[in-house]
């Protein structure tokens, strides 16, 4: 048990005691736990806020011990176009399947091994949460964000510059358009 004394505290609250469930298929075991992302965590523009809640379901089959359940997390993210601070809840369903290493089989996917009658839930919250973070959030659906001229953010103070370049666009279109119908 050396190894396991060297972890620290979050990499053992990540680990899941599984001895109740190895060789009783059709035996299950509710789970509801707190789990905290390791150190290394990273994710696309996004700060993890807390643990990561998973609930679900442990059950015993043949091949190892399969986890079924609904990861959810709170994101501290930046608005896509106002870079406002905003938080996300994501949610993410989990369906894996933890099995016993053995000698014929080398077609276990790494991290999802019983390891003396234990699972590590770290490649499962990776994989679960990395893809469900959201590529743009936004702070509302009809965030103005910030003007591409001064900076100024235009869900607090209206500026004139965008509305001029919106114009200029309009009156060369305006022309264009104009000089086909000239055409004969
Ligand atoms: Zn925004
Ligand atoms: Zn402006």
């Amino acid at each position: 048990m050396s190894a396991m004394s060297a972890m620290s505290a979050d990499a053992r609250d990540r680990i899941l005691r599984v001895a109740d469930l190895i060789d009783r298929p059709g035996v299950s075991r509710r789970v509801d736990l707190a789990v905290p992302a390791s150190a290394d965590l990273e994710l696309d523009m996004a700060t993890l806020e807390g643990d990561i809640r998973l609930t679900g379901v442990l059950e015993s089959v043949v091949d190892g011990i399969l986890l079924r359940g609904t990861l959810v997390a709170e994101l501290q993210m930046a608005c896509a176009r106002c870079l406002a601070d905003l938080e996300q809840v994501v949610a993410a369903d989990v369906v894996e399947l933890f099995s016993t290493p053995s000698e014929d089989s080398d077609d276990i996917d790494p991290g999802y091994e019983i390891v003396d009658t234990t699972i590590d839930l770290d490649t499962l919250t990776r994989d679960a949460l990395v893809p469900a973070v959201p590529y743009r959030p936004l702070c509302a659906e009809d965030c103005k964000g910030l003007c591409v001229q001064c900076g100024t953010n235009r869900n607090e103070t209206e500026c004139s510059c965008e509305d001029s370049i919106v114009d200029a666009r309009w009156a060369a279109l305006e022309k264009l358009q104009l000089g086909d119908c000239d055409t004969p």
